[in-house]
């Protein structure tokens, strides 16, 4: 008979789910995975990477049509939907097929279905039940149960994926065809990422964001760059946004928009919906126990402990930031604690973000007004990407380096980047942060030239009012 018993049960197998796995049998931890549907859980399959293998599409589309600045001729230059489509989706096939090998590799067996928390055994152990079609229910028990359950796309009333005239972004990542006009409801990462992707490949893309300005958690100044970048593509970008009832036609939407006391109407073939999204906390056995819920996300301490003993949650279920590489830490840091090891809570100011629209948005930190909030005395050093000759180069010049850092100390708190390959950048700073450098650290550090890096090192000297080539 295959074990039922185990140290730890992870539910749910996506980044936070998965690497909590990977951790515990490096432990030497006996760990199982219950998953419902795809390892790898939304990030590899419906979120982070189809995106950006889609983005990646979008990006070559953009500089197939620069060509001739770069002194290239090409005529009919054209795409298949479907074939980007497909590969975006293969792309994403082949890792969670890797997550499933690399559990294999680990000896972690798979159960495959619907976990939930089934109850406490007299010894303390809890009691997990694994549902799946068609099969009668496993019963698997264990010392620590991780809840991993993710999170999925929050729906407004009237605003319901239909697959044809309304998306959320899993409708959005495998379309039938390319719509010619889009709204897109929502200008967080997900929703401008998408934005951006289909005003790259050629629709007519509407942006509309409730709040005063799109990426609304960014610094104001990347947000106000960023604005000024997507309407010279082409794209309008709506804010202080107050959107009325959908009305769907034989061909496609209706949107009534009202801006400044002034109502328009939208009209497209689809509206994407990125409006948040929301945890998956239901029938997962939270019923009859002490674990709280606060807004569809279960309440944990800064060690990912529920109010239940031997119960944790990680990743999008245990709430913002809703990213990847906070669920893999969180995971990482949640498994450590558990084998016993020494782990220090997470710092949200340490966790970058990233979104890779065109110009690439990075950041770490506090902004500029957050670190003001917080009662810092700052100084601001801005390097524009316009005087970084690798940028112009790669015929990328638009785009600013920001940093801020404490006036006291001289600890970095925050930097903020838009332009080419910032995405791949921010981790100079997140190392900054992590290690608590400061302005004198980061000034004698020696940075490649010529790269889009040295921008990073101009914009720590023009904090402290020694910029080179600006
Ligand atoms: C379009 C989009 C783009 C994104 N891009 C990025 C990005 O570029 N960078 C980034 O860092 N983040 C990105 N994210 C966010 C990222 O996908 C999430 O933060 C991440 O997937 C969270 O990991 P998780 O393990 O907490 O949950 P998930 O990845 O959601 O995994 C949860 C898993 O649990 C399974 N599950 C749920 N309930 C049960 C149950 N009862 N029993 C068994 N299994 C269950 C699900 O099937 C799923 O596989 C993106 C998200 C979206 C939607």
């Amino acid at each position: 008979m295959s074990q039922t018993d185990f140290d730890i049960i992870v539910i749910g197998g996506g980044p936070g789910g998965y690497v909590a796995a990977l951790r515990a049998a490096q432990l030497k931890l006996s760990v199982a995975v219950v998953e419902a549907q795809h390892l790898g859980g939304i990030c590899l399959n419906w979120g982070c990477i189809p995106t950006k293998a889609l983005l990646r599409a979008s990006e070559i589309n953009h500089l197939l049509h620069d060509l001739p600045a770069f002194g290239f001729k090409a005529d009919g230059v054209s795409f298949d939907f479907q074939k980007i489509v497909g590969r975006s989706r293969a792309v994403s096939k082949q890792l969670s097929a890797g997550v499933a090998h690399l559990l294999k590799k680990a000896k972690v067996p798979v159960f495959t279905g619907y976990g939930k928390l089934d109850g406490t055994l007299a010894n303390g152990k809890r009691k997990v039940s694994v549902a799946a079609d068609g099969q009668s229910p496993i019963s698997l028990t264990a010392s620590h149960v991780i809840l991993a359950t993710g999170a999925r796309a929050r729906v407004l009333p009237g605003l319901e994926p239909d697959g044809q005239f309304v998306w959320s972004y899993k409708e959005a990542l495998v379309p039938k065809a390319m719509p010619k006009r889009l709204v897109v409801i929502g200008s967080g990462a997900i929703g401008t990422e998408f934005a951006s992707f289909y005003r790259n490949m050629g629709a007519d893309v509407t942006l509309v964001e409730v709040a005063e300005r799109i990426l609304p958690v960014e610094d104001e100044e990347i947000s106000q760059l960023a604005r000024k970048a997507f309407e010279k593509q082409g794209m309008r970008v709506l804010t202080g946004a107050k959107i009325g009832d959908l009305q769907k036609t034989a061909t496609g939407v209706k949107l009534p928009v009202t801006v400044n006391g002034k109502t328009e109407t939208l009209e497209a073939d689809t509206v994407i919906s990125a409006v948040g999204i929301v945890g998956n906390v239901e029938n997962i056995g939270l019923e009859g126990t002490k674990i709280q819920v606060d807004r569809t996300h279960v309440v944990t301490d800064a060690l990912c402990r529920t109010a239940e003993p031997g119960v944790y949650a990680i990743g999008d279920l245990a709430g913002a930031p809703w990213l990847a590489h906070k669920a893999s830490h969180e995971a990482v840091m949640c498994v450590e604690a558990i084998a016993g090891r020494s782990v220090h809570p997470i710092d949200p100011t340490k966790i970058p973000g990233c979104t890779y629209c065109r110009p690439q948005i990075a950041s770490v930190g506090y902004t500029e007004a957050k670190a003001r909030d917080a009662g810092y005395k700052v100084r601001v050093g801005k390097f524009p990407l316009l005087a970084n000759g690798k940028a112009l180069a790669m015929g990328e010049p638009d785009g600013l380096i920001k940093t801020v850092f404490d006036a006291a100390t001289g600890e970095l708190l925050g930097a903020h980047m838009i332009g080419a390959e910032v995405t791949e950048m921010i981790q100079g700073y997140v190392i900054a942060r992590t290690g608590e450098l400061t302005e004198a650290e980061l000034a004698e550090t020696i940075f490649p030239h010529p790269t889009i890096s040295e921008s990073m090192h101009e914009a720590v000297l023009a904090a402290y009012d020694g910029a080179l080539h600006f």
